[in-house]
């Protein structure tokens, strides 16, 4: 077949080219480099946490989650290494080839494609990782990976004192991805493979996860309206930057943070989710409607367009679409009875 001809032809020149050319990492380097990355993020960690009189440094969190992060990418470096049986191709599937490919005489009257440049420097990054992963058909969840990426870069951007509940957070997400990781693409026991820091993390994660099911439970039980839930998702304590929030005591449209105890007023830290999640690919420049309209039911501006309805009152539009022409119809059509600006006009008209 043509294609794998090719393909043939491609794999040998990069391996051949590889080999006359430069160091290659070993599937044992990248271990260890992995699990020293997780120890002295977790230990980071630790020291971020304790007590300033028990020898905690807060400015450890942001190390933590640089170290934890890049511990993770290292274990995922190792697991596409120990996919490759020979040695040489263990760089083939960690850097970047050059990104021109041309045919090169083969000196008898055939060609041979070889890369031109150079392989790039350093090893492949986070997207270069997923594309690898999905030809191996090794599993990860990238939506909590991406998240984790967000937080990570985040943290640097946070004052280091405001930081410690932010790395709380990320050490309790990081936990699941590390796991799943080891158990199910390493088949490794994570306790044996990962040491002592294996325990750590799993008992932070179960401390974390318990105090924020307790501040789910207790949102669900106030008086938020349930759209807002899953908002809250997305706000973090102003003073130390942890997602545990609860309501306050006596229910005032206040939340305290669990984590460092600071209380806040609710409304507009919900009001900026809210835009910022139905905002997507909203451009004012380019026409485009508001995401946001204030609802006629009970006047907050939380009336989502797309969804034709209120996250905070659930009022929802009575009439969808024109019943003459089936155009769908929004906010300023609901007093024409169901019918579109130009069949009420039509109507009115013939009256
Ligand atoms: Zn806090
Ligand atoms: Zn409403
Ligand atoms: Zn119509």
């Amino acid at each position: 077949m043509r294609s794998s001809h090719f393909l043939d032809r491609w794999t040998l020149s990069i391996g051949h080219w590889l080999i006359h050319g430069e160091t290659m990492l070993s599937q044992e380097k990248l271990k260890e480099n992995a699990l020293t990355s997780i120890r002295l993020g977790v230990e980071d960690f630790q020291r971020a946490s304790r007590a300033a009189t028990d020898g905690g440094d807060p400015e450890r969190a942001i190390s933590a989650a640089r170290n934890l992060f890049a511990g993770l990418l290292l274990l995922f470096k190792y697991g596409l290494a120990a996919k490759v049986t020979k040695a040489e191709e263990i760089d083939l599937v960690l850097f970047n080839p050059p990104k021109q490919i041309v045919p090169h005489p083969d000196g008898s009257g055939g060609v041979q494609w070889r890369p031109v440049g150079k392989f790039a420097k350093q090893t492949i990054d986070v997207d270069g990782i997923k594309s690898r992963f999905e030809a191996f058909g090794i599993e990860v969840d990238w939506d909590a990976m991406r998240q984790l990426q967000d937080e990570r870069n985040n943290l640097e951007h946070l004052h280091p004192t405001k930081s410690i509940g932010a790395i709380a957070g990320f050490v309790a997400e990081t936990f699941p991805i590390v796991q799943q990781f080891v158990v199910e693409e390493l088949e490794e026991v994570p306790a044996d493979f990962l040491g002592p820091c294996w325990r750590i993390m799993l008992e932070h994660r179960a401390f974390f996860e318990g105090r924020l099911q307790e501040c789910l439970a207790a949102w669900r039980a106030s008086s938020l309206p349930s759209g807002m839930l899953p908002y809250l998702a997305s706000i973090r304590c102003g003073e130390c930057g942890s997602p545990l929030l609860a309501p306050s005591q006596d229910d005032d449209g206040e939340y305290t943070c669990v984590a460092c105890g600071e209380s806040s007023p609710l409304m507009s830290e919900l009001m900026e989710a809210v835009v910022e999640a139905e905002a997507g690919s909203y451009d004012p420049y380019d026409g485009d409607e508001p995401p946001l309209r204030d609802c006629p039911n009970c006047s907050e501006s939380l009336f989502v367009v797309a969804d034709g309805e209120c996250r905070w009152c659930g009022y929802e539009l009575e009439d969808w679409e024109c019943v003459v022409c089936g155009e769908a119809l929004g906010l300023d059509d609901q007093h024409n009875s169901g019918l579109c600006g130009f069949h009420a006009y039509q109507r009115d008209k013939d009256d």
